[in-house]
């Protein structure tokens, strides 16, 4: 993988600039988490004090447009930013030096998501370089991420160098001393996550649905508690009576759900997060959302915080539980990536990152 580097001259040079803006935004038209956009100022400066003459691409699902954020994204870039509502000739807005360009939510173009070559063609047309730098859509095969690398020297910007180099150091750790905690929903992202580490790890702390799922399996009485219809299948390959794999031996419940790991499971699961050497923490442990069934997540994000291993977090809501919870942020690396995290975690072969190796000359 090539990186913006390796570019020996940038001086007055295009640049597609892909970023990371897909952030919530309340109904107050605010952005409620910054912590992406941050993340994009090193790539962005890098390239600016190179005199490269910048166009950047994002997509945002939280909003239609960008329109009305721009001067929120400008506060938080520390640069003024020049809006562009049509794909026709972008390039022409890399112009003023020292300035960046913001072209509309890239998905409002028919094109992005089914990777549309024509599409692609236009978006390259007048650049000279291709950077990405938005790792959490790299497990997308999308115009502005895949289909892009066949019309421009594709280069990795210094963010996705970042998330590459901790996650790859995830997967080439050594076992001992590996904790990973799995929380959350969306049990079909998570499972391939075990599935892969079960036999790589110490343990695996198990909380939220993903929890219920292998309760369910266990031949547990959940209740009505939120599980997948296909618990079983998607559990395929997963030993779930593994001794590695820890599930919650007491919960937090109502209405006879499981909202919340229980005190048991707390403490249980603070013990091994103590003497762990790496933890790889992903989604929450409860229904954080509510005060009530936090106190499993806050727990456990306390817990990694003050250990002495080594951390890496990902995952939005996660992210938020943290920041909402006011957890000190002592953690070793906070990945940009939720599904992009779990897939590349999963030893999947990102397209995003595919195509950075194999682009036109
Ligand atoms: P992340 O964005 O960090 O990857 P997910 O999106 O997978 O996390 O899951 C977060 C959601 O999971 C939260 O909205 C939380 O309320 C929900 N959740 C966690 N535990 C439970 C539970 N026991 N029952 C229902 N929902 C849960
Ligand atoms: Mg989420």
């Amino acid at each position: 993988m090539r990186t913006i580097h390796d570019i020996t001259d940038l001086h007055n040079k295009k640049v597609l600039l892909r970023v990371d803006f897909d952030v919530p935004v309340g109904s107050d038209g605010k952005i409620q988490e910054t912590f992406r956009i941050q993340r994009q100022k090193e790539t962005i400066d890098y390239l600016i004090g190179q005199e490269a003459r910048v166009v950047m691409v994002a997509h945002i699902s939280a909003v239609d447009s960008f329109r009305d954020l721009v001067g929120q994204l400008q506060d938080i870039l520390g640069r003024s930013i020049v809006f562009v509502e049509k794909i026709e000739d972008i390039a022409a807005h890399a112009n003023d030096l020292g300035m960046v360009a913001l072209l509309d939510n890239i998905r409002r173009f028919g094109g992005e998501t089914a990777n549309d070559i024509e599409f692609a063609r236009a978006l390259a047309e007048g650049f000279d370089f291709y950077v990405n730098n938005d790792f959490a859509v790299c497990h997308r095969n999308h115009a502005s991420i895949s289909a892009i690398t066949q019309f421009l020297p594709a280069y990795a910007g210094l963010l996705v160098v970042e998330e590459v180099r901790q996650l790859q150091g995830v997967l080439e750790a050594p076992a001992l001393g590996k904790v990973i905690v799995m929380g959350g929903a969306k049990a079909e992202i998570k499972v391939p996550v075990i599935r892969n580490f079960l036999n790589k790890c110490d343990a695996i702390l198990v909380g939220g649905v993903v929890a219920n799922d292998i309760l369910k399996v266990r031949g547990v009485d959940i209740g009505p508690s939120l599980a997948d219809e296909n618990s079983v299948q998607l559990l395929e390959g997963v030993n779930v009576q593994d001794t590695k794999l820890l599930i919650p031996t007491d919960y937090v419940m109502d209405g006879g759900k499981i909202l919340d790991i229980g005190p048991q499971t707390i403490a249980t699961y603070q013990t091994y997060i103590k003497n762990a050497k790496l933890i790889i923490w992903n989604g929450p442990l409860g229904v954080f959302e509510d005060e009530r069934f936090s106190q499993g997540t806050k727990a456990v994000a306390q817990a990694i915080a003050t250990s002495g291993a080594l951390s890496i977090i990902g995952g939005g809501d996660t992210i938020a539980a943290i920041h909402k919870l006011g957890v000190s942020e002592q953690f070793g690396f906070i990945s940009t990536g939720g599904g992009a995290m779990l897939a590349f975690l999963a030893g999947e072969h990102l397209p995003g990152l595919d195509s950075l190796q194999n682009f036109h000359e």
